[in-house]
C-alpha cells in the first residue's frame, strides 16, 4: 500500500484525489503555485507544498519541482489529475526512474495513445472500427485532397498531437482543405509541437459517446458504462449523462466489448476511456483513447457505485480490480454540469474575480466536487471549471428535474457562470427527448 501520495494538480480534481487518499488512509501532499496559497486542496490536504509561481509552466508544469517535493515530503506516488501533466509521457517515465509511482499508465502507453494517428493505426489493426480517414499523417496538401475526393466532403482536419477540442479544422471544398491544412499544420506545431496532421470523414450530427475503462496490471480490463458527452462548445463538453438514450443496450453491450478490445490492443493500464463518435444510423467508431482519469469521470460513479480514483490507485498499487465484468451494473441516470466562470450571456466569454458567497445545492441525489468557497478569487491563470454539478435519478426525467433544482439552489456571486445556459438546456425539447447532437448547442444557443 502506498503512505503517502503527492497530488500534482490543483482545483476539484486536487481536492477529489484528497478524499480518495483519505479514505484509503493514504497521506496526501498538495502542491500549489504561490497565487493558490488560499486553494482549498491546499487546506484539505495533510501536507502542502509551494512549487513556484503562477504561471503553469514554472509550477503546476514544473516537472524538477514537483519531484523534488515528491522526495522532500516522501512521497511514493504522484497522482496526476487531468490535464497539465497528465498525458505528459515523460513526466510518467521521470517518475518511475526517481523510484516514484506514477499513477496512470506508463510512458510508452501515455506515447501510443496520445498520438492520434498511432491509435487510430492501433485501433484499425485490432478491427475497433475508425472514422475513415488517411492512414498514418499526411504532409502533403495533394494526399488530403486525394483523401476528400475518395471519401468525400465535408473532412476534418485533426492534429495528432491535439487536445481539448482544439486543432480541427472543418472542409467543405478542395479550397477550404487546402487552406486548412496548410493553417492546421503551422498550429499543431506551435500548440502541440507535433506538426503531424490527419484528415478524416466529418460526421455530421455525431453522438460523442465514451467508455470507462479500468485495466490492472494483471491482464485484467473491466468497461465501467458509457457516458453521452454530445453536449459541446467549440469541441468541449460542457454537460455529461450516463448512460446515453441514443443506443440501446443491444449497441451498448457491442461498444463496451469494442472499448475492452481496444484497450487489450493498447496494453493500456490504469483508468482511461475510449472516445466514439456514434452517426445518425447509430454506427459507431473510435475517435480516441484518454490516458487519464476525466473530469466527467464522477458520472460514472454515479451510476456505477464504484470510486473511479480509488479504483486508479489500486491499479497503481499492483492490485487487481476489485470487480469483473459481471460484478458491474449501472442503476439509474447521472448528469454532470460543468459550472465554469464563463458568461454564456456573452459567448462564453470567461469571467472571475472573488466569489462573493457560495451556497452549494444538496439534497437526495445530488454531488458536488469544487474547490471554491465563500471569499476564494478564482485565478486567472487556470481553466474556468469552478464546480462539478452531478445530479442522480432513478430515471431520466427525476434526473432532470433535479439537475433544475439543484442548479436554481446553487448560488455562486460575484461572476458570472454558466448555470443560466445548463437551466437553458434543461427546457429544451429535443435536450429532454434524447435529441441532442454535438452540434446541438451551436445551432440552438443564441444566449440568455
Ligand atoms: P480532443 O482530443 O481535442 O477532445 P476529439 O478527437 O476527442 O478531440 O474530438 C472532440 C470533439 O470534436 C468530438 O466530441 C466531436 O464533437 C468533434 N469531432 C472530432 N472528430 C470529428 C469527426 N470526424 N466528425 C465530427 N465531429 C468530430
Amino acid at each position: 500500500m502506498f503512505k503517502r501520495i503527492l497530488i500534482a494538480n490543483r482545483g476539484e480534481i486536487a481536492v477529489r484525489v484528497i478524499r480518495a487518499c483519505r479514505e484509503l488512509g493514504i497521506e496526501s501532499v498538495a502542491v500549489y503555485s504561490t497565487v493558490d496559497a488560499n486553494s482549498l486542496h491546499v487546506s484539505e490536504a495533510d501536507t502542502a507544498i509551494c512549487i513556484g509561481p503562477g504561471p503553469a509552466e514554472q509550477s503546476y508544469l514544473n516537472i524538477p519541482s514537483i519531484i523534488a517535493a515528491a522526495e522532500v515530503a516522501g512521497a511514493d506516488a504522484i497522482h496526476p489529475g487531468y490535464g497539465f501533466l497528465a498525458e505528459n509521457a515523460r513526466f510518467s517515465d521521470i517518475c518511475s526512474t526517481c523510484g516514484i509511482t506514477f499513477i496512470g499508465p506508463p510512458p510508452e502507453v501515455i506515447d501510443r495513445l496520445g498520438d492520434k494517428v498511432a491509435a487510430r493505426t492501433i485501433m484499425e489493426d485490432a478491427g475497433v472500427p475508425v472514422i475513415p480517414g488517411t492512414r498514418g499523417a499526411v504532409t502533403k496538401e495533394r494526399q488530403a485532397l486525394t483523401f476528400a475526393a475518395q471519401a468525400g466532403y465535408p473532412v476534418i482536419v485533426k492534429a495528432a498531437g491535439g487536445g481539448g477540442g482544439r486543432g480541427m479544422r472543418i472542409c467543405y471544398t478542395d479550397k477550404e482543405l487546402t487552406q486548412g491544412f496548410q493553417t492546421a499544420q503551422v498550429e499543431a506545431g506551435t500548440y502541440f509541437k507535433n506538426p503531424a496532421v490527419y484528415v478524416e470523414k466529418y460526421i455530421l450530427n455525431p453522438r460523442h459517446i465514451e467508455f470507462q475503462i479500468l485495466a490492472d496490471q494483471h491482464g485484467n480490463v473491466v468497461h465501467v458504462g458509457d457516458r453521452d458527452c454530445s453536449i459541446q462548445r467549440r469541441h468541449q463538453k460542457l454537460v455529461e449523462e450516463a448512460p446515453s438514450t441514443f443506443i440501446t443496450d443491444k449497441t451498448r453491450a457491442a461498444m463496451g466489448k469494442i472499448a475492452v478490445r481496444a484497450t487489450e490492443a493498447a496494453a493500456y493500464v490504469g483508468a482511461g476511456t475510449i472516445e466514439f463518435l456514434v452517426d445518425e444510423a447509430g454506427k459507431y467508431y473510435f475517435i480516441e483513447a484518454n490516458t487519464r482519469v476525466q473530469v466527467e469521470h464522477s458520472v460514472t460513479e454515479a451510476v456505477a457505485g464504484l470510486d473511479i480514483i480509488k479504483e486508479q490507485i489500486r491499479i497503481a498499487e499492483g492490485e487487481t480490480l476489485s470487480v469483473a465484468q459481471r460484478d458491474i451494473s449501472l442503476f439509474g441516470y447521472a448528469m454532470e454540469f460543468r459550472i465554469n466562470a464563463e458568461d454564456p450571456a456573452n459567448d462564453f466569454r470567461p469571467t472571475g474575480g472573488t466569489v462573493e458567497f457560495f451556497n452549494p445545492p444538496g439534497g437526495p441525489g445530488v454531488r458536488v466536487d469544487t474547490h471554491i468557497y465563500s471569499g476564494y478569487r478564482v485565478p486567472s491563470l487556470y481553466d474556468s471549471l469552478l464546480a462539478k454539478l452531478i445530479v442522480w435519478g432513478r430515471d431520466r426525467t427525476e434526473t432532470i428535474a433535479r439537475g433544475k433544482r439543484a442548479l436554481r439552489e446553487t448560488l455562486i456571486e460575484g461572476m458570472a457562470t454558466t448555470i443560466p445556459f445548463h437551466l437553458w438546456l434543461l427546457d429544451q425539447d429535443d435536450f429532454v427527448a434524447g435529441r441532442a447532437t454535438t452540434n446541438f448547442v451551436e445551432q440552438n444557443y443564441k444566449g440568455v
